[in-house]
């Protein structure tokens, strides 16, 4: 059925409810998650279900977390005759993905057109969850792509690249232009792929100690090491894992952020 022709209120922006109209975007959005029949997804706010409708004959379970209780009430009433769907009527901010994969024998595979105003607090909240997860394709703001996927050196590699890619291999698929939505945001959009490693290559002895400590690394751009990490990270101690304490937090790779916490945390 056509998602147009489905009784829908109007758009809430609040919400973040941009909704996909372009076919072609569409499809090559599903593909980018090459979804097998033995496979689960989760979609994080299927709206009127541009991704839904071409992902339910695809998956062997289709689970959806949408927080608009109309549109919510919309995909229950949908389960009496799809017995692959799951809904659940929550903000996806406070939903236990464990409820989904606890379930599951294999890891699920998760996608979503992102309300772009809580974008990051789902990347991270996702993050929680990553041993459980395959992979990610997601639609976020271009810029946040961006920054996602930055190498050290850039002005978009930040908090954001490092947390995410200490976790994950991301790609930065293909931009989406603000016309193939209905209403049409005001930015561009972008696809990205997360596969969270099997090994991960550098890894944290303290998560949140390392979370900490890029922050704080970041925290004043323009300065340096000595200033930022001051009372956490003596030179010296930066000096022995290869960190030049004149340096400044955008030039840093991963690998040297993880070396940092984990000299912190075996004080
Ligand atoms: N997937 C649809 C599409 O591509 O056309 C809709 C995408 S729209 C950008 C974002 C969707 O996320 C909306 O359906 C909105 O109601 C839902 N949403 C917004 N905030 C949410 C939250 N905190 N948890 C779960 N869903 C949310």
């Amino acid at each position: 059925m056509n998602q147009f022709a489905k009784p829908f209120a109007a758009p809430r922006k609040s919400l973040g409810q941009n909704f996909l109209q372009d076919p072609n975007i569409i499809n090559k959005i599903v593909a980018a998650l090459n979804v097998q029949a033995d496979e689960v997804v989760l979609e994080i706010g299927p709206g009127r279900g541009a991704l839904t409708d071409l992902m339910l004959p695809l998956a062997n379970k289709l689970h959806l977390v949408e927080f608009d209780r109309d549109l919510a009430e919309y995909w229950q009433s949908r389960t009496s005759s799809l017995e692959n769907l799951r809904v659940h009527s929550a903000d996806i901010l406070k939903f236990d993905l464990s409820v989904i994969t606890a379930s599951e024998q294999n890891p699920v595979k998760v996608i979503g057109n992102l309300p772009y105003n809580i974008s990051s607090p789902v990347l991270f909240h996702l993050m929680g969850y990553a041993d459980q997860i395959h992979s990610q394709v997601v639609m976020l703001q271009k810029e946040v792509v961006q920054r996602m996927s930055a190498s050290p050196g850039g002005r978009d590699y930040g908090r954001l690249s490092v947390m995410l890619q200490q976790r994950y291999h991301i790609e930065y698929l293909f931009t989406v232009p603000p016309g193939a939505f209905f209403p049409p945001p005001k930015v561009e959009s972008a696809i990205a792929r997360l596969t969270p490693f099997a090994e991960i290559p550098h890894p944290v002895k303290n998560a949140e100690l390392f979370g900490q400590l890029v922050k704080q690394a970041f925290s004043q751009r323009r300065k340096t090491l000595r200033n930022t990490l001051k009372g956490t990270l003596t030179e010296e101690q930066m000096a022995l894992v290869g960190v030049d304490a004149g340096a400044r937090a955008e030039t840093l790779t991963v690998g040297e952020f993880a070396a940092l916490a984990n000299s912190a945390a075996s004080d």
